[in-house]
């Protein structure tokens, strides 16, 4: 997606080689036309399957599930980080470490919102090792749920998230895959092709 691509260049920080800061526009600061936008193009691009519902995780990646469930003309569900006190429903639940917080902590959904009748479309902000995205896989598939796929805002495509989703069935589409990046050096891969193939560097 050029556009966010654009806004990466522009405003993306770079604060080593793994983590990259993008909250003056997308998870803390959120430019609320661009995240309809993310969304529209998630729909787009799953346009092919009849979806139910969207799931995230909070915090970051609801902003873009709510987008993307507004384009698709359905619901958005986020998993909560813990089992909360309002949720004494029995629920569905998986561990998950934190790339950027280096903490494990578990994720749950409560289970009368996910079932087999259900089509999932998941977003997320990042993806970085993956770890967040397979503990929301492994849910939709306990739930009984279709999974139409995995949408991503940034992909760092030069961690091991995408393979990892890829090697359990997933189909995964990112709307910016950072092939490598260091501070004032940020390259992008073209979408959806083989990490090898990088384009010109920024
Ligand atoms: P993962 O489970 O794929 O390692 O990443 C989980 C979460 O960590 C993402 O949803 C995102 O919120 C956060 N994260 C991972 N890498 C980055 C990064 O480079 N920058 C920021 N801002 N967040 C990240």
């Amino acid at each position: 997606m050029e556009l966010l691509k654009e806004r990466i260049r522009q405003e993306g920080l770079v604060l080593s080689d793994t983590v990259l800061k993008v909250d003056s526009f997308l998870n803390h600061q959120v430019d609320t036309q661009l995240a309809l936008a993310i969304g529209r193009e998630f729909a787009r691009i799953f346009a092919d399957k009849p979806v139910t519902k969207v799931l995230t995780i909070e915090a970051s990646g609801i902003q873009f599930a709510m987008a993307t469930g507004i384009a698709l003309g359905v619901p958005f569900v986020y998993a909560k980080k813990k089992k909360a006190v309002t949720l004494s429903e029995r629920v569905y639940s998986a561990p998950v470490r934190s790339f950027t917080r280096q903490e494990e902590y578990r994720v749950c959904v409560a289970q009368k919102y996910l079932g087999p009748s259900d089509n999932v479309l998941i977003v997320d902000d990042f993806l970085a090792t993956g770890a967040a995205l397979v503990g929301l896989v492994d849910m939709v598939r306990e739930s009984g749920a279709e999974l139409a796929g995995v949408g991503c805002v940034v992909e760092k495509s030069f961690q091991e998230g995408r393979s990892l989703l890829e090697r359990k069935g997933v189909r995964v589409h990112s709307l910016a895959r950072i092939a490598s990046m260091s501070p004032g050096d940020i390259r992008f891969a073209e979408n959806d092709h083989p990490i090898h193939r990088i384009e010109e560097p920024v």
